[in-house]
Order: C-alpha cells, then sequence, then structure tokens
C-alpha cells in the first residue's frame, strides 16, 4: 500500500494537532452559540468528521456536494450542486468545511450560493491551501489548518480518481501513479 508514496507532506500527528487547534478556536468564537456545520462532499468528510469531535458548542451537520471541474482538470469556476443541504439555513451559524482551497472559484462560487439563503453568519474552515495556486484575490478563509506548496496531494479524504482517501495522512503520489503505469491490483 506504501508503493504509491512520493513523500508524505503532513503526518497524521500533524493533522490531529491542527485539527484540535482549529477545534479550539472554533469553541471559542461560537461559544453560547449553535453551529451548522456544512461539509463539502467528498474530500472533507474524514477533516470533518475529526473536526467537529473537537468542538465543544452544540451543532448540526449537514453536507453538499458540489462539482467545479466537470470534465476538464482544471477549475472552471463554476459550481454544479449535485447534491444540495437537506436543511435550510437561514438564521443558521454556518460554517462550511472544506478539505482543500486551490483556484479558490470553488469557495468563492460556494460562499455566493450560501449567502443568498441569508444565514445568521458564514465562515469558512479549510484544512489546506495553496495560495500559489489562487486566482480569486478577496476570499477569506476564517480557519485554515496548512499553507502547502503546488503540488498535488491525497489523503485523509482527498482522493486522484477515487483512490487514496483512506490513508491517515497527506501526501504526494509517485508520478507514475499519475500516469496510470503502476496500478494497485484490484481485489475481487
Ligand atoms: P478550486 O476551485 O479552489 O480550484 O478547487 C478546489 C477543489 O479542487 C478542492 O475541493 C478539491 O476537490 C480539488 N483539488 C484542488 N487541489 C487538489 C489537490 O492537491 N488534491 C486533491 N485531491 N484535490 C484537489
Amino acid at each position: 500500500m506504501e508503493d504509491c508514496i512520493e513523500r508524505i507532506l503532513i503526518s497524521q500527528e500533524e493533522l490531529e494537532r491542527k485539527v484540535k487547534e482549529l477545534g479550539e478556536r472554533i469553541t471559542r468564537d461560537y461559544w453560547g452559540k449553535e453551529l451548522r456545520v456544512v461539509g463539502i462532499l467528498r474530500g472533507a468528510f474524514i477533516f470533518m468528521a475529526d473536526l467537529v469531535r473537537n468542538i465543544r458548542v452544540p451543532l448540526s451537520v449537514d453536507f453538499m456536494s458540489i462539482s467545479s471541474y466537470g470534465e476538464e482538470s482544471e477549475s472552471s469556476g463554476i459550481v454544479r450542486i449535485l447534491k444540495d443541504l437537506d436543511k435550510p439555513i437561514t438564521h443558521k451559524h454556518v460554517l462550511v468545511v472544506e478539505d482543500i482551497v486551490d483556484t479558490g472559484l470553488t469557495l468563492k462560487h460556494l460562499k455566493e450560493v450560501l449567502a443568498t439563503r441569508e444565514p445568521a453568519s458564514l465562515r469558512v474552515c479549510a484544512l489546506l491551501n495553496k495560495e500559489e495556486r489562487r486566482i480569486v484575490r478577496d476570499l477569506e478563509i476564517d480557519y485554515l489548518g496548512f499553507n502547502i506548496p503546488n503540488q498535488f496531494v491525497v489523503g485523509y479524504g482527498l482522493d486522484f480518481a477515487e483512490r487514496y482517501r483512506n490513508y491517515p495522512f497527506i501526501f504526494v503520489l509517485k508520478p507514475e501513479y499519475y500516469r496510470g503505469e503502476a496500478r494497485v491490483p484490484e481485489k475481487e
């Protein structure tokens, strides 16, 4: 299973420490309030599961699935909602949980869509940020885990072609795994 790892970028211990720290900050900021935590599927599911266990205010969760890339590998800036929230967010304190902000186009459009639903407040928590790749300049990430270099990463919920989400750390794949030359054997 480890053959595909070029380099571990963020270890399991570092992730645990950071998620705890983010949870404590969020708890302080929302003390006395109730939160609606909105996870963006699928990449944020592991981060969100760990994060909510470190938040000590009453909260409920909801999920949204969006696609910003269509068939392209580059962000188009058009957010397609594949699965909308189950519950309204009007007058709720909403915290959006994202896996990674790259160009920022997905998050910008997502924030615009959610803002029209008139939440009491709307903030964003992202695990990773690639500042170098940013196209959208005025995008605020209220709670950020790590700034990372401009490299494609997987693990801890993030995928390449739906694989690698189950690795408990963030890593860079060996190049041959992108090119499809070295495939992980399928178990039937
Ligand atoms: P943006 O609109 O900010 O360019 O795109 C953000 C989305 O692109 C993320 O939610 C994620 O799905 C995908 N993405 C961007 N960079 C990476 C990366 O390094 N690894 C993975 N697995 N997905 C990425």
